[in-house]
């Protein structure tokens, strides 16, 4: 059955920059649209901030460092990470990395520059950081359109407990994870071919206090291969994140897990509770921008003009990536951008480009680009890097030392 719509839809707010999604790489572009003195709006479907680090229970902010000593993510990538331990950390606390400035007083190749924080903790810490900046945060705003005039979106069409109503802009970052809006406008998009696997993050209190527990195996069907890995599946099915049945399906799969988990570690400890599951859906890679650049394993220590800011591949030690601005934005609609887990890069990147540190990178260059121009196609990129600089960015592996 199809039911025809007419409506008409109201402009109820008008800003510069529209962050649509509140994860930490909307959070990161908001942060730097704003410093650059724009009018701002984050929309973020749920009630908090933070997307899969916070409601999704990751909360392991994954390392700013080479592995070999060398810190490559800088800027606002650094200043979540600090934010996000800043009144206690849950693991990984880095002190070669956190209590010193000088490195010839610790080994900083011991250990990684990376964190385990409280979700709780942060979503609230970086919610006050965003209403200091003057940024309007929208809750309970899910983006389910966009308007456009000739090559460019000039409102987005939200829905919420008021109903439906459009928000005027100049400039979009799409910051939704999922490359919605991007796919909502017709820009070029791509799909995670592989599917992914169930993952089922859930925190207990028990005898051995509040505890992180990481169920389901955190790799792609090329790595199912190899020996050792067999086994640690929950269930025998890869899911899309695209889908709203599917969607609703693995929140129910995840949840049994967690229950067939508890009951198991009860044998052990009988007080066992769980204290937080999450209450979005874990989903690592779901759809991308196709943009100019399709970042690349084989990029590691390679020189990229427009460098946007630089990332470490979080599997291994020694690889360094700078982020090609090309890679977070398509020519076919000129005033959107992308940050996060959505930028362009081939599915084994992907599963690099994803996590929190890139996505802060990634979102501090969106934010700031969006902030200068509502055409990224003629944007002056030279500019755009002195600005990341004189926020602290770090752009080019040969600056390293
Ligand atoms: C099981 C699992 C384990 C992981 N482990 C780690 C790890 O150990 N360390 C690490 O660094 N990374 C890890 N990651 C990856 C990392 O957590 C995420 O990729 C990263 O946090 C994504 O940030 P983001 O801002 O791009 O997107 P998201 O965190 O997905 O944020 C997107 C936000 O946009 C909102 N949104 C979406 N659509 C709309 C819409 N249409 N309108 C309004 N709002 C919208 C969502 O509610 C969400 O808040 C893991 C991921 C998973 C699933």
């Amino acid at each position: 059955m199809h039911i025809l719509e007419n409506l008409q839809t109201e402009v109820t707010k008008q800003c510069d920059v529209l962050v649509c999604g509140g994860g930490f790489a909307g959070i990161s572009a908001a942060l730097s649209a704003a410093r650059a003195g724009k009018k701002v709006i984050l929309l973020e479907k749920t009630y908090m901030l933070g997307g899969l680090a916070t409601a999704g229970l990751v909360t392991i902010y994954l390392p700013l460092c080479d592995g070999e000593g060398r810190q490559v993510s800088f800027g606002i990538a650094e200043e979540l990470l600090r934010l996000s331990c800043s009144m206690g950390s849950e693991a990984r606390y880095p002190a070669n990395w956190l209590d010193s400035d000088d490195p010839s007083k610790r080994t900083r190749a011991d250990r990684r520059f990376e964190v385990q924080f409280n979700a709780q903790l942060f979503a609230i810490l970086a919610e006050q950081l965003l209403q200091k900046e003057n940024v309007e945060i929208l809750y309970g705003f899910y983006a389910v359109g966009t308007h456009k005039a000739g090559d460019k979106i000039d409102a987005v069409i939200v829905e919420n407990k008021t109903g439906r109503q459009a928000i005027g802009v100049k400039s979009v970052v799409d910051a939704t994870g999922d490359c919605d809006i991007a796919h909502i406008a017709e820009a070029p998009t791509d799909t995670f071919k592989q599917g992914n696997v169930l993952a089922a993050w859930y925190y207990s209190v028990g005898a051995e206090g509040y505890k992180l527990h990481c169920l389901g195996a955190c790799d792609t069907p090329d790595e199912e291969k190899k020996p050792g890995r067999v086994g640690q599946y929950l269930v025998n099915r890869r899911f899309t994140g695209l889908d709203g049945v599917e969607l609703s399906e693995q929140m129910q799969l995840s949840h049994a897990s967690i229950m067939n988990d508890l009951k198991k570690n009860r044998a052990e400890d009988p007080t066992m509770m769980p204290c937080t599951i999450a209450t979005i859906p874990q989903i690592r890679m779901t759809r991308k921008i196709v943009g100019l650049y399709e970042m690349t394993l084989e990029d590691d220590k390679k020189y990229i003009e427009d460098s946007i800011g630089m990332v470490c591949n979080w599997k291994k030690r020694g690889p360094v990536y700078e982020v090609p601005f090309r890679a977070l934005y398509s020519p076919k609609v000129k005033n959107l951008i992308c940050a996060g887990r959505c930028i362009c890069s081939t599915e084994s990147m992907w599963d690099v480009m994803r996590v929190i540190p890139c996505c802060a990178v990634t979102g501090q260059a969106a934010g700031l680009a969006a902030a200068m121009t509502d055409d990224f196609n003629t944007l002056d990129v030279t500019c755009l890097q002195a600005e990341l600089q004189r926020n602290g960015v770090v752009l080019h592996e040969r600056e390293l030392g």
